[in-house]
């Protein structure tokens, strides 16, 4: 068996990868639990020099990696080296705050000494997606080598070369051999690895299917989870918002990634009255955004990851307009050469209950116009979600903002009058469907560890 990466801006084989035989993956297990039995003993000031000359090898070669992306899975060339940096700096976040992050907490008790320790847990499975094929790893690997914990990578079948150059830039940093190794299998052969006694954890972004089948097979193990699944983030906007900025905003979310991402916004909630000035700077920002072939300097969208995952994408407009939505951009597969991945930056208003766009997550160049009488009706449709992850709200008055934010909205991010993005210093996560456990700062560090109560009388 072997897993091929396609280049989705034509369709062709880039390169097949042999997959592991089960003894491999078994000996894989082995390897990194014998490589934890040593990290662990490292001092903190050991993992963070480490952590540091990762990030310097990721900054050096940020240009060859966001070649391999843009062939793997579609990502223009600017953005996979902003993707790059992005990873060097949570490497560098956590080598600079780890140390005080992991360092024990006195309590004082009738103890003569009692205090919390942050203990690594071994093993962690990291089951990772393609559309930030880098970041999506590196917001894990960097808080979990710090932590003292090994990884063991299975990424998405479609990004293997970015898979195996992960495992490389550890290795070529200087860690000790086998702290992080990938292991080139399929979905199906997931439930074995989570099931090896050596992994203790498995932390998982991808769909809310694939996190549920994970979930299950992790929790009659009783093993940890971390899950960051889909989303589908509303960014309300108000009567009184700065509509120019608004429009920016929402249309950069939409389309971050070529609309492939967890935190995008997907559903565009508009107040009566700033409707239509809002949807015509909303088309026109829309309509500037250049779709293309992912190596030219001037592209904002390449293709899509797949392309059964455009096909997809398409059937979900076609079935929204069928259902009375109504499509005032895009809304088709455009005439490129080959059998691409490539879909026209589109636009559905009148989403209303009922249609299928209404209640699913839409991944790709999609945005959703929907209706509200007034604020609080647009808070209650935000809310009308099986997910949780981001959502935005766009107001002059910052105060009312911060308090729809912080007590209105239920997600795991909340911003005023900004896109969602992640950020190392800031949790990141979802509630209901988008998942649970937190990402990133000391909430993502803290994941994996065993919170160790030490008690001396
Ligand atoms: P999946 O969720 O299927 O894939 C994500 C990762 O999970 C991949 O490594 C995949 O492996 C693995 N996986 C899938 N099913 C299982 C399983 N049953 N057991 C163990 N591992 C599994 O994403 P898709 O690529 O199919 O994309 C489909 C949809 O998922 C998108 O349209 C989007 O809605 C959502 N998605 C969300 C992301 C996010 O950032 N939250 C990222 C990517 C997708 P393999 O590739 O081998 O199947």
């Amino acid at each position: 068996m072997s897993i091929q990466s396609i280049n989705p801006a034509n369709g062709k084989v880039i390169k097949k990868y042999k997959e592991d035989s089960e003894q491999n993956v078994t000996r894989k297990i082995e390897q990194t639990h014998k490589a934890w039995l040593k990290w662990r003993e490292k001092s903190f000031a050991e993992r963070a020099t480490l952590l540091k000359n990762l990030a310097a090898n990721l900054k050096q070669r940020k240009d060859e990696l966001a070649v391999l992306m843009a062939n793997e899975m579609g990502k223009p060339l600017k953005d996979g080296v902003a993707e790059i940096e992005k990873c060097a700096s949570v490497c560098e976040y956590y080598a600079n705050n780890g140390t005080q992050f992991l360092a024990d907490e006195v309590v004082e008790t009738d103890a003569s000494k009692s205090y919390v320790s942050f203990q690594p847990f071994g093993v962690v499975l990291a089951i990772m997606p393609w559309n930030f094929p880098f970041w999506q790893v590196f917001r894990f690997l960097a808080p979990g080598l710090m932590a003292g914990n090994c990884g063991l990578l299975k990424h998405a079948s479609n990004v293997p070369g970015c898979a195996l150059i992960i495992e490389d830039l550890v290795k070529t940093s200087g860690f000790p051999d086998n702290v992080f190794q990938t292991l080139m299998i399929g979905s199906k052969e997931v439930n074995k690895v989570i099931a090896h006694p050596l992994v203790k954890a498995v932390t998982l972004t991808g769909s809310t299917e694939a996190g549920i089948k994970v979930a299950q097979q992790a929790g009659t193990l009783l093993k940890k989870t971390v899950l960051e699944l889909g989303g589908s983030d509303p960014y309300i906007v108000l009567e009184d918002a700065d509509l120019e900025e608004a429009a920016q905003a929402c249309v950069n979310s939409r389309l971050i990634n070529n609309g492939q991402s967890c935190v995008a916004a997907k559903r565009f909630i508009l107040v009566k009255g700033i409707e239509k000035e809002f949807i015509r700077l909303f088309k026109e920002k829309m309509m500037q955004k250049k779709v293309g072939d992912p190596f030219e300097a001037g592209t904002d969208l390449g293709p899509m990851a797949r392309a059964d995952l455009r096909d997809e994408l398409h059937q979900q407009v076609l079935s929204n307009i069928k259902a009375g939505a109504k499509c005032i951009l895009g809304g088709n597969i455009p005439p490129f050469k080959g059998t691409h991945a490539y879909y026209e930056p589109t636009i559905l208003t009148g989403i209303k209950k009922g249609m299928p766009a209404y209640e699913e997550e839409i991944f790709g160049p999609v945005a959703l116009i929907i209706s509200a009488r007034d604020t609080e009706h647009a808070i209650s449709i935000a809310n009308d979600t099986v997910f949780g992850l981001g959502a935005a709200v766009f107001t002059k008055n910052n105060s009312a903002g911060e308090e729809i934010a912080r007590t209105k909205l239920q997600a795991g991010c909340c911003f005023v009058n900004s896109l969602v993005k992640s950020d190392p210093r800031l949790p990141f996560g979802g509630v209901n469907q988008s998942g649970y456990g937190r990402e990133l700062s000391i909430y993502g560090i803290h994941e994996f560890v065993n919170i160790k109560t030490v008690y001396v009388k």
